[in-house]
């Protein structure tokens, strides 16, 4: 679509009219208030049209009743008729409407001046064009409606003028002049607004186009930028984002456990199966992570290499270890195949190390720490087993339970992984 408007905008055409697929939307996005302002004008050229049923007393008293009979009875309904009908048809029989409409209260006064005999007739013409002037700068007509309406009473006044035979032919012709000119300056106006629109119609729409594809091509790079490219689940960088609000909660006592998980024996699995089979591992153990995670309320990541990392709020470290198996288990339940172990297993595996924020930890990246030495310990008791680590000080068997704030559960809402 930016294309299109970009080549209409550069379009040296004189044409109002734009290609089809946008003279659409443009009918489609202006609609609305087309009608409005349509209805609107009627309303007042309505109001001004019936002041000149006085006028009708002066210039010609012989058909003043015939002229406020037509105005009343004929041009009052009609205007009622095209106001009502305005919003209910298509853009193009809107605007026929409306010039036809247009001609009918042209017509009126130019029925008048054909019939009238009075000296001052010829005042006639004056209401004539004031008519076309309303058509073609205040309501405004289409370009078009305009040229069409403006021909026909032109040529049916300059007709009037030089036929009857009360007018004088040298102030025929000076009326006819005035006439003619004052049209065509009209016509001007009608042109350059319809120009002015349409043009500014482009702008704005290139506009909020431009600023559309900026906001969706924003969307993307953010989720690019903290999601990994291997595996469709948060990268390092979104993990280091959410680590540090799930720091931020848990001083407030919202408290939360980190995983690090570890696949075991990657670098034989990649020596045996070759890189693209290691990456389908890596892929696969994402995918069970995320799909054990989900409805958890735990976030994972991939940390880097063969390492994943889970952050869950839990007040409670056993809770925090039971959760840690069961991410471990979902793996290991899978029977991913693994023919180049150096153990008794033949399956993948991982092994993960806990750490909880209701310890000691006095920051996230000692947290991190924690069960990192914990992820350790787990590879060196044989591999595909969960260790938990308390701070330097809490060992294994009396970590602390937190007691500060009980009512988060892991069930709460967080953002959770996602998996590709
Ligand atoms: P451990 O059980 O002690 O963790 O042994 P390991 O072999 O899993 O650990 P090690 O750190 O020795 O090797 C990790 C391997 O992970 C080496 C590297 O080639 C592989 N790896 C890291 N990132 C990728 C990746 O994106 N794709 C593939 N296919 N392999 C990867
Ligand atoms: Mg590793
Ligand atoms: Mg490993």
């Amino acid at each position: 679509m930016l294309d299109v408007i970009d080549r209409q905008m550069r379009s040296k055409s004189y044409g109002l009219a734009f290609d089809a697929e946008l003279e659409e939307r443009f009918e489609d996005d202006t609609r609305e208030k087309r009608v409005r302002d349509i209805r609107r004008t009627i309303v007042l050229g309505l109001v001004v049209f019936h002041i000149y049923n006085v006028a009708g007393f002066v210039t010609t008293p012989d058909l003043a009743l015939l002229n406020l009979g037509l105005r009343i009875f004929g041009m009052t309904p009609l205007a009622l008729l095209i106001i009502w009908a305005v919003g209910r048809v298509d853009g193009p029989v809107r605007e026929a409407i409306g010039g036809i409409g247009m001609l009918a209260a042209t017509g009126i006064p130019i029925l008048i001046f054909w019939m009238g005999t009075g000296p001052l007739v010829s005042l006639t013409t004056a209401t004539i064009w004031l008519s076309v002037l309303f058509a073609n700068i205040t309501l405004p007509l289409r370009f078009f409606w305009a040229c069409f309406v403006s021909s026909i009473t032109a040529v049916a006044v300059l007709a009037g003028l030089y036929l009857k035979p009360e007018i004088a032919a040298s102030v025929g012709g000076v009326l006819g002049l005035d006439m003619v000119t004052g049209i065509l300056f009209s016509l001007v106006a009608t042109y350059r607004i319809e120009s002015a629109n349409r043009r500014d119609y482009l702008v704005n729409l290139r506009e909020t186009l431009r600023a559309n594809r900026l906001a969706a091509d924003n969307t993307t790079l953010v989720h690019l930028s903290s999601t990994d490219p291997l595996t469709g689940i948060a990268n390092r960088r979104a993990f280091a984002r959410e680590l540090g609000e799930f720091w931020e909660a848990s001083l407030s006592g919202r408290h939360f456990a980190v995983m690090l998980i570890d696949i075991d024996h990657f670098k034989l699995f990649n020596d045996y199966y070759g890189h693209g089979a290691g990456d389908t591992c890596l892929r696969e153990v994402s995918g069970i992570l995320a799909k054990t995670a989900a409805g958890s309320g735990a976030f994972v990541a991939r940390y880097g290499g063969e390492e994943f990392a889970v952050l869950i709020h839990t007040r409670d470290p056993d809770e925090a270890h039971g959760l840690a198996e069961r991410f471990r288990r979902s793996v290991a339940e899978k029977g991913l195949l693994h023919g180049n172990r150096n153990d008794d297993l033949d399956f993948v595996s991982v092994s993960v190390g806990v750490s909880t924020s209701c310890g000691m930890a006095a920051s996230s990246s000692a947290l991190i720490e924690a069960a990192d030495r914990a992820l350790y310990e787990a590879k060196g008791k044989g591999r595909n087993q969960t260790c938990r680590n308390g701070m330097p000080g809490n060992d294994e068997a009396g970590l602390p339970k937190c007691m500060m704030v009980a009512h988060w559960s892991v069930t709460d809402e967080r953002p959770i992984a996602r998996a590709s």
